[in-house]
Parts: C-alpha cells; structure tokens; sequence
C-alpha cells in the first residue's frame, strides 16, 4: 500500500466523526501524491505524514458564563496547536454553534499550509468555541470572551501561539480576549492579532482577507490572459470576507451582483452597494432583508442560490462546503472563467473536480485568502517593533505577497507536471517548506 493511503487510512480511523478533516487531509494527501512518490523512503521513515496530521497539541476545555438574566451556560472551547515547524502557531478562533474539535482540526491543518505558503515564518493553529454570538448582548459577549481567554492565556503567547479572529470572532470579540488578556497577565504584548488601531492593530487588517482575495484573483486571471475590470462577479457571505472582497472588486472596475448570509441572497443587477451592505451587517447586524429594503436595484431571496445567477467569477466568502456539484455545473453552464475561494473550504471536492475538469480557474482557499494571516503576521511584525505602518505601506505588502503567492503555487504546479492544478500546486508549495523544516528540525 502507498504511504498515501496508508496514512489516509489511518486518518480515517483514528478520527472518527471529524468528517470535515478528514476531508481536508484527503484533498491534501490526494493532491501530494508526486510529491510524496518521490521522496516516500525519506518521509515514511521520519513518520513526516503522521506528524503532519497529528496535531502537536490539543487544549479542549470548559467556558461558562452568565448571561445577562443571571443564568450560567456552558460551551465547548478549544485551541488546536497544529504545527510549529517553521514560526509560533498562528489561527483565528471562531465562534459558531457548527464548531467542534472536527471542524477546528481541519481549520487548523489548512492553516499550516496557507502559513507556510505566505512566506512568513508562522506555524499553523486554530481554535474556537461552539458560542454563538448571536442576538447575544455586549454584555454576554465580553462575559463569555472573558471566560474563555480565563483558560487560553496559559497556552498562548507573542512567540508561542498568536490566535486572531475568524467567523463570529472579530474587532469586538478580540478588543475583549485582548483587554482580559492584559488584565491577568499584565503584559502588553502582540498576543492576540486583529486587535483595535488604538491598542496595536494593523491598518488593513480588516480589509485584507478580502482585498487579498481580489489581489491574487486578478494576478490569476492577468496570468491567464484575462483582465478583472469588467467582469460581472457572484459572491457569497456577507461577512468580514464577503464585504471587502466586494469593495476591492468594485474598486478595480468590475461588478458584484450578488451577497448571502445564512438565511438568504441578494441579487443586485446594479452592483452591490458596499456602504449600505456594511451598515446593514457591521453596524446593523441585520438581515439581508434590510438592504433589500433599502435598495430598490436588489431583489432578496430565501435560502440558497447565489450560483445560479450568470456572472465570470464566483467567491465563494461564506463557510465550508457551500458551493456543491450541483452549483458547479450551473456556474460552468452559465460560463463562469474563474471561481476563486475567500472561505476556507467552501468548495466540495467533487464540485472542485467538476471546475478543474471544464477547465475554469480554480484558485483554493488555503492560497486565496491568505491575506488575512498575512497581515496578521505583517501586525506582530510591527508589534514586535512597537511601530505602526500606514495603510498605504501594509496595503502595498498585502499586495506583493497575494502575487508571489501566486506564482508560488503556479511554479509548483509546473515543476510537478501539473500546470494550471493550483489546488496541487498550493499545497505542495505550502508542504515542501514545513516538511524541510520538520526534517531538519529531528524527531520532534
Ligand atoms: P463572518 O462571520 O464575518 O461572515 C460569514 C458570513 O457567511 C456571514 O454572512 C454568514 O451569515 C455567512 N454564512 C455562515 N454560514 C453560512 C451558511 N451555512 N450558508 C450561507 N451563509 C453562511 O466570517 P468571515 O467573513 O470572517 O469568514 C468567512 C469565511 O472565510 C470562513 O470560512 C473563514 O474561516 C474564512 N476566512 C476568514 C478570514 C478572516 O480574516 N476573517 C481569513 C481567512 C479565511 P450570517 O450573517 O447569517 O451568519
């Protein structure tokens, strides 16, 4: 049996109910195969695929907290330490009721491999809790977040494990985890990345996820021979991803025509008005039905559906596996040229199988939305050196390396006999630097 399926397997039984892992590790071992086949004596014999999927540490501990009529709850949180390798862990924390120690693992294995690939020396780890921030007051908020970091602050550190924000974690959840973090340990230091401009936060850092994505989406097209200005694009999400992947995409001339949150889509043959979209979610935190309401050009829709609708480029922003077979055969019947992942995972495999075989473009999440980490890392940096960049400076960083990103897994691909694969190519360019560094670094 090849090492390849022999780690498959036993990743399969010593993970049962983690399906979404073991997909991740699947997607990843299936694409490493020529990688692998050439140096397997070497790899089998340093046990580099079982490291690799292990992760070197998992915390899983207890939050409760009171809400605001005086009754106590309690969640599930968790911090997955991945890999080390080649920098201190780095991953958001999300909090969602879907997260559990499955889905934080396979965040957190693609977080070693897009880390890797930023060029930045940053490990891979992920974390979270099944809290669902939702409807919940500021008050319940900061009680939980204070609960939660009560336990974190032991297993984190500016040199050890630096975690940021992801869904239902953003500014005001960190400036809370940050704030608590301070307090009990007294200590005034780059622990936690995605914090407040006031207290050590990058300029671009809410920006840069989205941006990023518009940076390497238009680097692939150029590359391709297309151009992004005046192309019509679909995305999902209406989140922090969603947002500015829209605003980046409309400032370099082309035209976003749809968004979705968990209840339902907006379909705006006009263009997404960014300004009114941010009021409604980050202000707001409404539904989608009230940008509908406001903006007589949209048209919202229950449920799923933003693939259906004609466009060139598809951003999948939202969550893991939302875009299916089903939504890739109407998006290449519909002559979509691009689909270019802001979500982690958002596309199943077999639907990534149906784009790579209509030859559309297909750029992987672990590559396309790396400009979040990126600029995290480009935040600790300037923690590290008690300075602040401006956001021209960050912006232009962000920027060179979503290119070289590109290139990176592009180059791979070729060097492998895969041109064009950049679902191989991102994840060999992305393994080959962890994998030298855990082989230099012994058994460890
Ligand atoms: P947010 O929580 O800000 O936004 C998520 C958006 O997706 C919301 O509009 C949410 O709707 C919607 N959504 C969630 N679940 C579903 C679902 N099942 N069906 C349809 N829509 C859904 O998260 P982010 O924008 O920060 O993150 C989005 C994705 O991008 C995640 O996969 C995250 O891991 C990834 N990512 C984020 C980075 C970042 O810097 N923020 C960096 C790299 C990756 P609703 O408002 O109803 O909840």
């Amino acid at each position: 049996m090849s090492y390849v399926d022999e780690i498959l397997e036993r990743v399969a039984k010593e993970n049962p109910g983690q399906p979404e892992f073991l997909q991740a590790v699947t997607e990843v071992l299936e694409s490493l195969r020529p990688v692998i086949s050439r140096n397997e004596d070497l790899y089998r014999r340093d046990a580099i695929l079982e490291r690799l999927t292990t992760p070197e540490r998992s915390i899983l501990f207890r939050v409760p907290w009171i809400d605001d009529s005086g009754k106590v709850h309690v969640n599930n949180g968790y911090r997955v330490q991945f890999n080390s390798a080649i920098g201190p862990y780095k991953g958001g924390l999300r909090f969602h009721p879907s997260v559990n120690l499955g889905v934080i693992k396979f965040l957190g294995f693609e977080q070693v491999l897009k880390n890797s690939l930023t060029g930045l020396p940053i490990g891979g780890g992920k974390g979270g809790s099944d809290f669902d921030p939702k409807g919940k007051s500021d008050r319940e908020v900061m009680a939980f977040c204070q609960s939660f970091m009560t336990e974190l602050y032991r297993h984190i550190g500016p040199d050890t494990d630096v975690p940021a924000g992801d869904s239902g974690v953003g500014g005001r959840e960190i400036g809370y985890l940050y704030g608590y973090y301070q307090r009990i340990c007294n200590r005034y230091e780059g622990v936690l990345t995605g914090k407040g401009l006031t207290f050590g936060g990058s300029k671009a850092r809410t920006e840069a996820t989205g941006y990023g994505l518009l940076y390497l989406t238009e680097e692939m097209l150029r590359c391709n021979g297309h151009t992004l200005s005046g192309k019509t694009i679909a995305v999902s999400g209406a989140g922090n991803v969603a947002t500015y992947a829209i605003e980046k995409a409309e400032q370099l001339g082309a035209k976003v025509v749809t968004c979705s949150d968990s209840t339902g889509w907006i379909y705006d043959p006009e263009g997404i008005d960014v300004a009114l979209l941010k009021d409604v979610k980050e202000v707001r935190r409404a539904r989608l039905t009230e940008y509908a309401k406001a903006r007589p050009s949209a048209v919202y829709h229950e449920g799923r559906g933003v693939w259906t609708v004609k466009c060139d480029i598809a951003l999948p922003c939202a969550t893991q596996n939302e875009l299916h077979l089903e939504d890739a055969q109407a998006l290449v019947a519909n002559g979509v040229i691009a689909v270019a992942e802001g979500a982690n995972m958002p596309t199943t495999l077999d639907a990534t199988k149906y784009f790579q075989d209509h030859n559309v473009l297909f750029c992987p999440g672990k590559a396309s939305n790396a400009g979040g980490v990126a600029t995290s890392a480009l935040e600790m940096s300037q923690n590290s050196e008690r300075l602040s960049w401006t956001f021209e400076e960050v912006d232009a960083k962000l920027k060179g390396i979503m290119v070289n990103i590109f290139h990176n897994l592009d180059d791979a691909a070729k060097e492998y006999g895969m041109a064009g694969n950049y679902v191989a190519g991102a994840n060999i360019a992305g393994f080959l630097k962890v994998v030298n560094a855990m082989l230099a670094q012994g058994i460890v």
